[in-house]
């Protein structure tokens, strides 16, 4: 039995995470994290009885009084976590900055780490996998353009694998103008055509902020130049991403477009199982298209990838911008263009830092968020 700790148990992944586990033998819950759904979270400690949750908020303790569990607290519980001698696997599920310290501190321990949290790699991608290849740790992601591409590597040498292409469906703004975009509210940019996740990821597909994210996150997981990194839109969502060898030999990976698959994935990786039934894939009869992705339409796009490419603080810098602005956003408190309006703004007035430490990444970190949560008001 391996002991699991899923951080973000009540989010998306976190309950897709447990819908996988129900299928899945030789997995016992050990611990699990929530933000505050303390009402799931309680149903959750009912059905798999971890030993110990961690909750954000300290007040929400007498909602588990009656429950035989520990309770550990917000950031600091999360490194009490990672610093626990029985926990094996971390699913990081999280969608914030909360869990970046504790991911680290786990792979300090030697933990396994199956990896949905973008902002670990995109904040702190250096430092990540540093810490990981000094310590012998395999980080796992779970994303599904990742997972695919993981699967097409097959643990081949990079020196075989000439360029990573990255799917994007494209969004549920893919035909629309930049004149119609200007006037869409939240509702519209929650409508996504193939993929159920959460609000703040699914704003970022209809901006493609979503991919910029995933290209940094795929240079720091597979060292991959970004000039050798391609983002490709698929509309159909059916390749999840693909891999060009020298040979001129393309590898894809796909199926349905369901995040049971690469969870699942991560957590036997490198072996497969039956698992929980999907929705079987059909080849037969399906048109797939891969279009170039619009750059003017999307710029946002294009700047992750400039911030990537000049590194040090430059893309928690943007990261935190997009974030505000979203959350902005989802409060019908700005328009949907003026995400990108804050966005570069924010990066075009920041200086970088060279090789930061994890002390100046969470301090511009923070300093932003702070910083737009005024001017944006
Ligand atoms: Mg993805």
């Amino acid at each position: 039995m391996q002991n699991l700790v899923i951080l973000g148990s009540t989010g998306s992944i976190g309950t897709q995470t447990l819908e996988v586990i129900d299928k899945l033998n030789g997995f016992n819950i050990f611990a699990l994290s929530a933000g505050k759904n303390i009402e799931l979270l309680k149903k959750q400690i009912e059905k798999y009885k971890p030993e110990i949750v961690c909750i954000q908020d300290e007040k929400d303790i007498k909602e588990l009084k009656n429950y035989n569990v520990k309770v550990l607290f917000a950031k600091e519980g999360l490194m009490e976590l990672a610093n626990d001698e029985k926990a094996d696997i971390f699913v990081v599920a999280t969608s914030t900055t909360v869990s970046v310290e504790a991911v680290i501190a786990a792979i300090k321990n030697k933990k396994k780490i199956a990896l949905a949290n973008k902002e670990t790699l995109v904040m702190a991608g250096d430092i990540v996998m540093k810490t990981a290849k000094e310590n012998n740790v395999s980080i796992i992601p779970i994303d599904s353009e990742h997972s695919a591409i993981l699967q097409c590597l097959n643990n081949l040498e990079n020196e075989y694998a000439k360029r990573l292409w990255i799917t994007a469906s494209g969004g549920p703004f893919l035909n629309n103008s930049r004149d119609e975009m200007q006037n869409f509210k939240a509702k519209d940019a929650l409508n996504h055509p193939k993929w159920n996740m959460g609000k703040k990821i699914t704003v970022d597909c209809s901006t493609l902020v979503n991919k910029g994210l995933e290209v940094i996150e795929a240079h720091h997981l597979f060292d991959f130049d970004y000039d050798n990194i391609k983002v490709v839109i698929h509309p159909q969502s059916i390749v999840h991403s693909f891999v060009e060898f020298v040979d001129g030999s393309f590898l894809a990976q796909m199926g349905v477009a369901s995040m049971h698959i690469p969870i699942q994935y991560a957590l036997t990786y490198p072996s497969r199982f039956e698992g929980i039934k999907t929705d079987s894939f059909n080849p037969i009869g399906k048109n797939l298209e891969f279009l170039e992705p619009d750059l003017e339409k999307f710029p946002l796009l294009k700047l992750a990838i400039n911030c990537g490419k000049q590194g040090g603080i430059m893309p928690a810098i943007y990261n935190a911008a997009n974030e505000t602005a979203v959350y902005k956003f989802l409060n019908n408190q700005i328009n949907f263009l003026d995400i990108e309006k804050i966005v570069f703004e924010t990066v075009e007035n920041t200086n970088n830092i060279t090789n930061p430490t994890l002390e100046e990444i969470f301090e511009i970190d923070k300093k932003i968020r702070k910083d737009l949560a005024f001017i944006a008001e």
